[in-house]
C-alpha cells in the first residue's frame, strides 16, 4: 500500500480506503463487516468512512463494534463521519449545517462509534440556508472541543469551498483540507476545470466515493440485476435505473477486453483508473463481503499500466466527443 497526503495536511491516507455506505448493517452483519476491516486493514488501509445517515446510524455502530472487537491501535487508523442530513425530524435537525445541530450531533456519531474523535469530520452537503461563516466556526469548535482532527466537505462547488477557507482564514479557524466527491469512470465533474482552484492553487485534499459506480464497473450488471447486489436492495430505485442504463452497460462492456489485456478484472481496472489523478489522496472502496475487499486492494497492482495511450483508449470510450 501507499499512502498520499490528504492534500496539504500533514496527515497521510492509504491510496484504497474503505466506506461503509448501504453495506454496513443493510446488508453486512458485524462478521462480515469485522472480516472486511480486518482485510483491507491488513491490506495496508489505514482509513475507514462513515457518515451518520448511513443506515439510520447503524453503520456507525457496527463500525464502532467491530473497531472495539479488532482492537487496533487509535493512532493505527483514521475514521470519518459525516453530518448533514440529521437523525432527528424538526427544522433544525434535518438537512443542515447549523451550528446547533452540527455541535449536538457530533456527540452521538462519537457514541455510536464508541471513539473520543473523530479524524476526519465531513459536512455531508452544503447547505445554502445557514451562512457559511457559521459552519465554519462550528467546525472549528469542533475541532478544538478535541472531537475532530481534521474537517471536509462533500459535494461542495468550488466557490463555496473556496469561500470556507476564506473565512477560516480571516478568522484564523481551522480550515477545511478535504473534499469528498463522486469519481469514477463515468463521473467526472467534481475535478472539473472550477476545481482547479482548489486542487492546485490551494491544495485541498479530497476522498472519493463510489469508483465503481455502485457496482456498475465490475460487469455484474450486464445481464441484469443479481440477486444479493445493491441493484436489488430496497429503497434504491433511483440507483437500479442508473444500473440498468443500456448506454452505460455497452460503454462496461467495451471496457472488458481493455481489462482483460492488461490481466485485471474490470474492479481493478477501474479502480486503479481513479488513482491516475494526482488530486486523489485515496479513493473510497465499497464492499458487501470479504472476497470484493481482497479482489479490489489488488487494484494497486495495476495503478502503474496506465500509459498515455491506454488513458486515452479509455477516455474514446467514457467521455463524449
Ligand atoms: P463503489 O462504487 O465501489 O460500489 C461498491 C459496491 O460495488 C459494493 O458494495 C459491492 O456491491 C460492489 N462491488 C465492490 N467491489 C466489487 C467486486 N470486486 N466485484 C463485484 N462487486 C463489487 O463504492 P460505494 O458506492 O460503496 O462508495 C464507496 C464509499 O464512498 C462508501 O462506502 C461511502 O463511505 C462513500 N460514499 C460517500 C458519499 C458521499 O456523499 N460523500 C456517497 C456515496 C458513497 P454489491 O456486492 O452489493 O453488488
Amino acid at each position: 500500500m501507499k499512502y498520499r497526503h490528504l492534500g496539504k495536511a500533514g496527515i497521510q491516507v492509504s491510496e484504497l480506503s474503505l466506506g461503509s455506505w448501504v453495506t454496513f448493517h443493510t446488508q453486512s452483519g458485524i462478521e462480515s463487516v469485522t472480516a472486511m476491516m480486518a482485510a483491507a486493514y491488513d491490506a495496508g488501509v489505514n482509513f475507514f468512512d462513515n457518515a451518520e445517515g448511513y443506515a439510520g446510524g447503524k453503520s456507525e455502530e457496527i463500525m464502532g463494534a467491530a473497531l472495539k472487537n479488532l482492537g487496533w491501535r487509535r493512532g493505527s487508523y483514521l475514521v470519518s463521519t459525516k453530518l448533514f442530513w440529521g437523525l432527528n425530524e424538526g427544522p433544525n435537525e434535518q438537512n443542515t449545517l447549523n451550528r446547533k445541530y452540527l455541535l449536538e450531533s457530533i456527540d452521538g456519531s462519537l457514541r455510536r462509534l464508541g471513539l473520543d474523535y473523530v479524524d476526519l469530520l465531513f459536512c455531508h452537503r452544503a447547505d445554502p440556508t445557514t451562512p457559511i461563516e457559521e459552519t465554519v466556526w462550528a467546525m472549528h469548535n469542533i475541532i478544538e472541543r478535541g472531537k475532530a482532527l481534521y474537517w471536509g466537505t462533500s459535494e461542495w462547488e468550488a466557490e463555496d469551498i473556496l469561500s470556507a477557507i476564506d473565512i477560516a482564514e480571516r478568522h484564523h479557524l481551522h480550515k477545511p483540507v478535504v473534499e469528498q466527491p463522486v469519481y469514477n469512470l463515468f463521473q467526472r465533474h467534481r475535478f472539473g476545470p472550477e476545481y482547479e482552484r482548489v486542487y492546485r492553487d490551494r491544495r485541498y485534499g479530497s476522498t472519493t466515493w463510489s469508483p465503481l459506480a455502485s457496482g456498475l464497473l465490475t460487469g455484474k450488471y450486464n445481464k441484469g440485476i443479481p440477486a444479493d447486489s445493491r441493484g436489488a436492495v430496497e429503497g434504491l430505485g433511483w440507483l437500479q435505473k442508473e444500473l440498468t442504463d443500456a448506454e452505460k452497460l455497452a460503454k462496461v462492456s467495451a471496457l472488458e477486453p481493455i481489462a482483460n489485456s492488461m490481466g485485471a478484472s474490470l474492479a481493478q481496472l477501474s479502480l486503479a483508473w481513479c488513482l491516475q489523478n494526482p488530486y486523489v489522496s485515496t479513493v473510497l472502496t465499497g464492499a458487501s463481503r470479504v472476497e470484493q475487499v481482497r479482489e479490489n486492494m489488488k487494484a494497486l497492482d495495476f495503478v502503474d499500466s496506465f500509459t498515455p495511450e491506454l488513458m486515452n483508449e479509455i477516455d474514446r470510450l467514457f467521455v463524449a466527443a
